[in-house]
């Protein structure tokens, strides 16, 4: 309930404000919108992502009571949970990574950090995330670039955004150093098989263009942070 309030208000206002229907802008009621109601005004239904997340995290949930993050218990978890869940949710549908949830997670993953392992090797797990995804921001620049030039127009969209560099710094504090470098390597790998399979479609259902539709990453970097904490 808390990744579906925090990915509807926080892209809007950027504060924990009253959500409102996204189609007529006006107010639910706490009652109306905890009970998953369709707005009083307007009658929009809630969208299929308010249901997908609750179904995913309620299976989430379950499946932390057999394989435990980090050994952690349930309600230690639960705050990154929250925090992971809403981060992907607001990257997918917005394709975006906000400040206020990228400073509030270097805090977060800096105590979970220095929980799990101490602050030295938490401080270099951030320090080497932020330096990989700077390399790999500046490579997807010079490559928009190169391709812009070669087509004669720019290129607006990048393959990597700051929103990259900053997960990769928090989720660095989250796994420690060196284990953010194989987090980032999954994440690529992971990564790689989707777009591929989602080429594939793409292009088998003829509605590929090249280039045209840039997936967020930060979901993907986030599964290889959590793999790495189960191998
Ligand atoms: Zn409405």
């Amino acid at each position: 309930m808390l990744i579906n309030y925090l990915a509807d208000v926080l892209p809007q206002t950027r504060r924990l404000t009253r959500p409102t229907c996204p189609e007529c802008e006006r107010a639910y009621t706490i009652k109306d919108y905890l009970l998953l109601q369709s707005c009083a005004g307007c009658g929009r239904t809630r969208g299929a992502r308010t249901f997908v997340v609750l179904v995913l995290a309620i299976l989430c949930s379950l499946a932390l009571q057999f394989f435990p993050f980090a050994n952690l218990n349930f309600w230690a978890t639960l705050p990154l949970m929250v925090f992971l869940g809403t981060l992907v949710v607001i990257d997918m549908e917005h394709r975006l990574v906000l400040t206020e949830t990228s400073l509030f997670g270097l805090v977060l993953c800096l105590v979970y950090g220095v929980i799990l392992r101490g602050l030295g090797k938490t401080l270099l797990g951030g320090l080497g995330g932020l330096l990989i995804m700077l390399a790999f921001f500046f490579t997807g620049m010079l490559f928009s670039k190169i391709i812009g030039k070669l087509r004669g127009k720019n290129i607006k969209e990048v393959a990597f955004g700051f929103g990259d560099v900053a997960a990769g710094t928090f989720l660095g504090l989250l796994t420690g150093w060196p284990g953010i470098i194989g987090a980032i390597i999954l994440a690529i790998l992971i990564f790689a098989a989707f777009s591929i399979v989602l080429l594939l479609g793409l292009i088998l259902s003829k509605k590929y263009r090249a280039f045209a539709s840039a997936q967020p990453f930060v979901p993907f970097l986030i599964l290889g942070t959590i793999v790495i904490f189960y191998l």
